[in-house]
């Protein structure tokens, strides 16, 4: 999507600040290492993993799964938060590399290729870009697993799902997908930022699957382990009360 705006702050603000300034963390704002390309060693120590009974509670909470396997790397606390929101709303898109990184250790190999969830037709021309395929792209580049750009399309643009209960979740996404391309026999990967419930993941994947794909894992790189008891997990509330938080 073309808007001058991005153009001049991806292709000449950002190249410009990254040559003349030595990087630093995206978290604390300390100097990096070369080898540590977003967030220093004691920042990226600190995002925690997930706890795998949480991960079997939300594989148990989805009742008709249509996926052969669910990965989540992290639980969505406040790191998390913060690095989602400023690859979401502030266009750092060196914390795709971090994420696509961290994925690629979770995932096996035997892919025949790696897509992302869609966003709402709306909500892309907006931001420009979608940060799932993002990250889709960095772990295929490491894994060398194909990207297939676009093989899922969003047919309508559904509501924000971050207001709504499982249910409705579940009605709102339902027939929201079609495919765009051959997926008969194949083994594929399903990139998300982050699941919540799971319905919209689930919903890719029962479209991919009737049409044929042998297999589907579902990835995202982060869940709300307190979803089930709070009422209102908006991201963008989230990201701006964490950016007063570490900044503030
Ligand atoms: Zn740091």
């Amino acid at each position: 999507m073309f808007n001058l705006k991005h153009v001049v702050h991806d292709w000449v603000v950002e190249p410009v600040l990254s040559f003349v300034a030595p990087a630093q963390c995206l978290i604390c704002g300390e100097p990096l290492l070369q080898s540590h390309k977003v967030v220093c060693q004691s920042c990226y120590s600190k995002i925690s993993p997930l706890d795998p009974a949480y991960l079997e509670s939300l594989r148990d909470e989805i009742r008709t799964p249509y996926f052969d396997d669910l990965i989540v790397c992290y639980p969505f606390d406040q790191t998390f938060q913060y690095l989602i929101h400023l690859l979401k709303y502030q266009r750092q898109f060196s914390v795709a590399e971090l994420f696509g990184e961290r994925l690629a250790h979770f995932v096996p190999l035997n892919f025949d290729l790696v897509t992302a969830v869609p966003l709402n037709p709306a909500r892309y021309k907006e931001r420009g870009y979608n940060q799932s395929e993002l990250i889709a792209k960095q772990l295929s580049n490491i894994t060398r697993i194909p990207l297939s750009s676009n093989l899922l399309i969003r047919l309508r643009n559904t509501q924000s799902q971050t207001k709504l209960s499982r249910e409705e979740r579940k009605k709102n996404v339902k027939d929201a997908f079609t495919i765009n391309g051959e997926v008969e026999g194949k083994r594929i990967l399903l990139i998300d930022d982050v699941i919540t419930t799971g319905s919209t993941l689930n919903e890719c994947a029962r479209e991919l699957k009737k049409n044929g794909a042998s297999w589907v894992t579902a990835a995202a790189l982060a869940t709300p382990t307190d979803f089930f008891q709070s009422d209102d997990i908006s991201q963008m509330d989230v990201g701006d009360r964490m950016l007063n938080q570490i900044h503030g």
